[in-house]
C-alpha cells in the first residue's frame, strides 16, 4: 500500500507571530499548493492565529498545535483545549513528545487521554513514542515502544487508529545532532508497525503513516525516507529555516 507522506515542523518554544510571519512569506510561496507530501507546521500557541492567517488560502501547509489540554474547558490555568485549537484553524496536534513526557511529566495514561479528546474534537493526533539510549542500550526498546503504544491508544479503535499518526523519535537522536542510521530506524519503524498490528489488525498497519524524528536535516532526509516503512518526518531545530525545512520537505515528494 502507498502512503502519504506527512512532514511536520515542531519549532517548540521558538518563532513568535513576527517570526512565524517572516518564515510563511518564502516558505509559502515554496509550496503555493498540495503536492504528494502532507506539510504541517506547528508553531507555539501565540503564534497559530498569526499562521492560520497567512495560511489561508495555501492548500499545501497544514496547521497543528505543539500540545494540548485533555480537559474540556474550565478551571485550567494555562491550559489550551481541543475546540480552541479547532477554532484556531488546527488540523493536527502533537501528542506525547518526548520533551512533554520528560519535562512536564506526562505519562500514557495522560496522554491517552489526549488522545481521544484531539479525536472527539475532530483533530488528527500526532502521537510521538521513543526510547532513551539507557533503554536501547539495555535491550528494553521493543518493550518500552509496545507499550507507550498500548497505553496510549487505549480504548482507540481501528477506524480511529488508520487516521492517526504515529511519530518515532529516539529521545537519544532529538536534538543532538546523532541521528538513527537509516537501517536503525527502519527496524525499528517496522517493529512499531507491527505493534500497529497486533493491536489494530493488518489493514491499519499498512496504512498508518509512521513518521521517524530525531536529528532530520537536509543532508540525512532523502535517504531516511528511502526507507519502505518512514513515511516522512517530524523535525525540530531544522525546521526553524525555511530553506532548510523546505529541502527536506522536497526529499519526500
Ligand atoms: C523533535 O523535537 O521532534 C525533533 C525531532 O527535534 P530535532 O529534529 O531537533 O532532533
Amino acid at each position: 500500500m502507498s502512503r502519504k507522506n506527512i512532514i511536520a515542523a515542531n519549532w517548540k518554544m521558538n518563532m513568535g507571530p513576527s517570526e512565524t510571519a517572516a518564515f510563511l512569506d518564502p516558505f509559502l510561496k515554496s509550496f503555493p499548493e498540495a503536492t504528494s507530501v502532507d506539510i504541517v507546521l506547528a508553531p507555539p500557541f501565540v503564534s497559530l492565529a498569526k499562521a492560520a492567517k497567512l495560511m489561508a488560502g495555501n492548500s499545501a501547509v497544514a496547521l497543528s498545535a505543539q500540545n494540548m489540554s485533555q480537559e474540556a474547558s474550565g478551571a485550567y490555568t494555562g491550559e489550551i483545549n481541543s475546540a480552541m485549537l479547532k477554532e484556531i484553524g488546527c488540523k493536527y496536534v502533537i501528542l506525547g513528545h518526548s520533551e512533554r513526557r520528560s519535562i512536564y511529566g506526562e505519562d500514557d495514561v495522560v496522554i491517552n487521554k489526549k488522545v481521544h479528546a484531539a479525536l472527539a474534537a475532530g483533530l488528527i493526533p500526532i502521537l510521538c513514542i521513543g526510547e532513551s539510549l539507557e533503554e536501547r542500550d539495555g535491550g528494553q526498546l521493543e518493550f518500552v515502544l509496545s507499550r507507550q503504544l498500548e497505553g496510549s491508544l487505549d480504548g482507540v479503535d481501528a477506524e480511529q487508529m488508520a487516521g492517526i499518526v504515529v511519530a518515532y523519535e529516539p529521545v537519544w537522536a532529538i536534538g543532538t545532532g546523532r541521528t538513527a542510521s537509516p537501517g536503525q530506524a527502519q527496524e525499528t519503524q517496522a517493529y512499531v508497525r507491527s505493534v500497529v498490528e497486533r493491536l489494530f489488525g493488518a489493514a491499519v498497519a499498512a496504512a498508518v503513516r509512521i513518521q521517524y524524528g530525531g536529528s532530520v536535516k537536509p543532508g540525512n532526509a532523502a535517504e531516511l525516507i528511502g526507507q519502505p516503512d518512514i513515511d516522512g518526518f517530524l523535525v525540530g531545530g531544522a525546521s526553524l529555516d525555511p530553506t532548510s525545512f523546505a529541502e527536506i520537505v522536497k526529499a519526500g515528494l
